[in-house]
């Protein structure tokens, strides 16, 4: 038997799952580990770039290939990801898809050689509890998503306290060491799930998660120690932090390429960053599923426009692209602000952009995987949170770690149902929130000098005896210890 534990990583299809997943399969393979990763045909092919770097640097990680039903479960052609799902009638086709993959992946496991020590998953693959269990080996479940959100979600979970209150009602989340305030209208699927009805699936994957052997974390403990520790209260020990993940790509060509090929040129990108002066610039991208209306898009835009700053606006995700286009068009809108923009039409290479010293801010929508890397690259942000658990990620980032302003999203906009809300942030308190975090006064300075603190905490948690870092060795080597 070999004496390198061989670690099987398989991500929920959403670029928030399958791109840190990625980092955390190059982690761990850098620690004397085999890693094989899972993916789906649509999702390898976006990954190629990374995948290909990573196994020719000398890594020990293969990709193996599993197929996705997208006809047994009634989706569309090419519908393999969240992202490409075309309206949310078609969600519970999507999780009857990953229930599917249950035999071919138990399939692929059986013919793995050597045989997998631990299975990393992600929480939606709620079949993987069985799995685990016929295998007779451990199960660590990955969902994105940070501790101090974790242990929100379990206290809304057991007190259900929203449900005798109306959706605007504000009431404050018990048990927590802070007093966090939120409303029903704010919360994530499971605690508000709009029209579409999945309460059985998401019943079962919260099952599927409490019978995990552990959880991993893209967070590291400096940045939530408490919730750390309220989180290990909950689960027990096995709750490793050990982020933040997108800090291993150190390469300027590995950031480029992270989650997808890139719809600007990065050189361009890299040459027109170099020419702004430092921390000017304000980079706004509301991740990688968004589908803003045209009307709420343009606003955004504007808003960047009368902000007076160099920014890069990434408009991809809009729900009617053309619509967008021809406003762009019409309004001359890109050759306006070509002296001090650049318009991105699709995907962006974020890790890049942010990590560039001429960024000075990021209008972010508080997924968790950007606000992190906003984090590490030692940014205030301005949040528009969208949907998810995106608004508990705002109370982090503007309450609890002073980093960031709100542009004053009430609520959950629930994916489909997009048109239902019009226009609810303008185009004046867009650019009021960045004037406030690039602002030259004490409450703007202090704001930057806290980011500037914490990304350095988060670089140092990653390097070598840093806490995310013991915490990934401390993870191997209780697997490593099953061996025997
Ligand atoms: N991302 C990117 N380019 C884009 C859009 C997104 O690189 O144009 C990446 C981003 O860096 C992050 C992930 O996609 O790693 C998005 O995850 P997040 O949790 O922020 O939000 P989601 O897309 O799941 O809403």
């Amino acid at each position: 038997m070999s004496s390198k534990p061989h670690f099987v990583l398989t991500p929920l299809m959403s670029p928030g799952h399958y791109i840190p997943m990625m980092d955390m399969a190059k982690l761990l393979a850098e620690q004397n580990t085999l890693v094989t990763i899972i993916l789906t045909p649509l999702v390898a092919q976006r990954m190629k770039p990374i995948t290909d770097r990573a196994i020719s640097s000398g890594l020990p990680i293969q990709i193996l290939l599993l197929s996705f039903p997208t006809l047994e479960a009634g989706l569309p052609d090419g519908c393999e990801t969240v992202d490409t799902i075309p309206s949310m009638s078609f969600y519970k086709n999507f999780l009857h898809a990953l229930e599917l993959l249950q035999h071919p992946y138990e399939q692929l496991l059986q013919n793995l050689n050597p045989k997998p020590n631990c299975i990393i998953v992600g929480k939606q693959l709620a079949f993987s509890a069985q799995t685990a269990d016929k295998f007779n080996i451990p199960r660590i479940v990955f969902d994105g998503m940070n501790c101090f959100t974790l242990v929100c979600s379990h206290s809304l979970h057991l007190s259900k306290i929203f449900e005798t209150l109306g959706e605007d009602d504000p009431f404050i989340v018990p048990g927590l060491p802070d007093k966090i305030q939120l409303t029903h209208r704010q919360l994530p699927g499971d605690f508000n799930p709009g029209q579409v009805d999945v309460k059985e699936i998401r019943e079962r994957i919260r099952e599927g998660e409490e019978k995990a052997y552990g959880v991993v974390i893209n967070s590291f403990k400096e940045l939530e120690p408490k919730y750390v520790k309220e989180l290990k209260k909950i689960r027990g020990d096995n709750v490793w932090c050990i982020g933040p993940l997108s800090l291993c790509n150190n390469d300027d060509r590995d950031k480029a390429v992270r989650g997808n090929v890139s719809s600007i040129n990065e050189n361009q990108c890299l040459n027109w960053l170099d020419k702004q002066k430092p921390s000017s610039v304000i980079y706004a991208c509301l991740g990688s599923l968004n589908r803003l209306t045209p009307p709420q898009l343009i606003e955004l835009g504007l808003g960047l426009d009368l902000s007076t700053h160099p920014f890069i606006w990434v408009i991809r995700g809009a729900n009617k692209p053309e619509e967008i286009e021809n406003w762009i068009k019409e309004n001359k809108f890109e050759e306006r602000v070509k002296h001090k923009a650049i318009v991105v039409r699709g995907w962006s290479p974020q890790v890049l952009i942010l990590s560039h010293p001429a960024v000075g801010a990021f209008l972010t929508h508080c997924g968790w995987n950007s606000s992190i890397e906003g984090i590490s690259s030692g940014l205030p942000m301005i949040c528009w949170p969208l949907f998810g658990e995106q608004f508990l990620n705002e109370i982090l980032i503007v309450d609890a770690l002073g980093i960031g302003f709100r542009v004053g999203a009430k609520g959950v906009t629930h994916i489909g149902d997009e048109e239902k809300y019009g226009v609810t942030v303008s185009r004046e308190r867009v650019s009021e929130e960045i004037r406030k975090v690039m602002n030259e006064d004490e409450d703007g300075k202090e704001m930057r000098k806290k980011a500037r603190e914490l990304g350095k905490m988060a670089k140092m948690a990653i390097e070598k005896g840093g806490s995310s870092y013991l915490n990934l060795i401390m993870l191997v080597n209780q697997i490593k210890k099953m061996l025997n």
